[in-house]
C-alpha cells in the first residue's frame, strides 16, 4: 500500500506563538507508528521557526510558494535554494489563490516546479476549476490543460511531482466535491500522468478543498486519492490529528 500524504495549507494565518501553540499539539497527538507522510505549509516568513519546531519530528516544512527565478532583482521573492537552507520539503505550487490574486500563468507555474525540483524540493501542483467552468463542463479540458504545463516543462522529473487537485469552488467554502466527484477527475491526472510517465502510480495525488475530519475518510478511501491538501482544518492541531489519523 502506497503511504498516504496529508499536508496541512496555512495560507496567510499564524504568528509565533499560534505557530508553537499549533504545533506542540500535533506533536503530541502524532499516531505512532505513523505509517503517512505529513507536511505543514507555513507562511515564508516562519520558516525558519517552522524548521526548528519540528526538526527532527515525522512532520515536513513545506512552502506556499517558491519563485520561478534563482536569485536577483526579484523583490518580494523567495528562491528554492532559500527554501533549501530551512529544510523545506516541499512546496505549493500555482495554488488557486496564487493563480487567480497573482496573476499566476500556467507557464509561471511550470518555471516554478522545475526551480523547485531542481534544488530537490518536491514541487505539490495545484490545479482546479473554477464553478463557472465546471458548469460549462470544462473540468477536464481545464485541468490537464494546467498539469500538461508542468509535464511538459519538467520531462523526466513527471514522477516526483505531488499533484493536488483542488476544485476552486471547493476552497474555504464548506462545499466538498464529493468522493466520486474528485476521484473523477483524479482518474483523469492519473491517466495523463501514465502517458508522461511510466511510474505514474508513484506520483501522490492529493484532493484539497473542505476537507475535514468529517469527509476525510470517504474522499481517502477512493483509489485515486492519495492523500489531502488541507486548509481550513489544518489550523486545529484536534481536527488535523484527526484527519491524519484517517490517513493513517
Ligand atoms: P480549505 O483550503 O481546506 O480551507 O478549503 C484548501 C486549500 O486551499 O489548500
Amino acid at each position: 500500500m502506497k503511504k498516504k500524504l496529508i499536508v496541512g495549507n496555512w495560507k496567510m494565518n499564524g504568528s509565533l506563538q499560534a505557530n508553537a501553540d499549533l504545533v506542540s499539539g500535533l506533536l503530541q497527538g502524532l499516531p505512532a507508528p505513523l505509517n503517512c507522510g505529513v507536511g505543514v505549509a507555513v507562511p515564508a516568513a516562519y520558516l525558519a521557526q517552522a524548521q526548528v519546531l519540528l526538526q527532527g519530528s515525522a512532520i515536513a516544512v513545506a512552502a506556499q510558494d517558491v519563485s520561478q527565478h534563482e536569485k536577483g532583482a526579484y523583490t518580494g521573492e523567495v528562491s528554492a535554494s532559500m527554501l533549501q537552507d530551512f529544510g523545506v520539503r516541499y512546496a505549493l505550487v500555482g495554488h488557486s489563490e496564487r493563480r487567480q490574486y497573482h496573476g499566476e500563468t500556467d507557464a509561471v507555474v511550470a518555471a516554478k516546479a522545475q526551480a523547485a525540483l531542481a534544488k530537490g524540493i518536491t514541487p505539490i501542483v495545484c490545479v482546479g476549476e473554477t464553478l463557472q467552468e465546471r458548469e460549462a463542463g470544462q473540468t477536464e479540458q481545464v485541468v490537464k490543460r494546467q498539469l500538461a504545463a508542468v509535464i511538459h516543462h519538467v520531462g523526466p522529473c513527471v514522477s516526483e511531482l505531488v499533484v493536488a487537485y483542488e476544485p476552486v469552488w471547493a476552497i474555504g467554502t464548506g462545499k466538498t466535491a464529493t468522493p466520486e466527484q474528485a476521484q473523477a477527475v483524479h482518474a483523469v491526472l492519473r491517466a495523463q500522468l501514465a502517458a508522461a510517465t511510466a511510474h505514474a502510480e508513484r506520483v501522490l495525488l492529493l484532493y484539497g478543498g473542505s476537507m475535514n475530519a468529517a469527509n476525510a475518510a470517504q474522499l481517502l478511501s477512493q483509489a485515486d486519492i492519495d492523500g489531502g491538501l488541507v486548509g481550513g482544518a489544518s489550523l486545529k492541531a484536534a481536527e488535523f490529528l484527526q484527519i491524519i489519523a484517517v490517513a493513517n
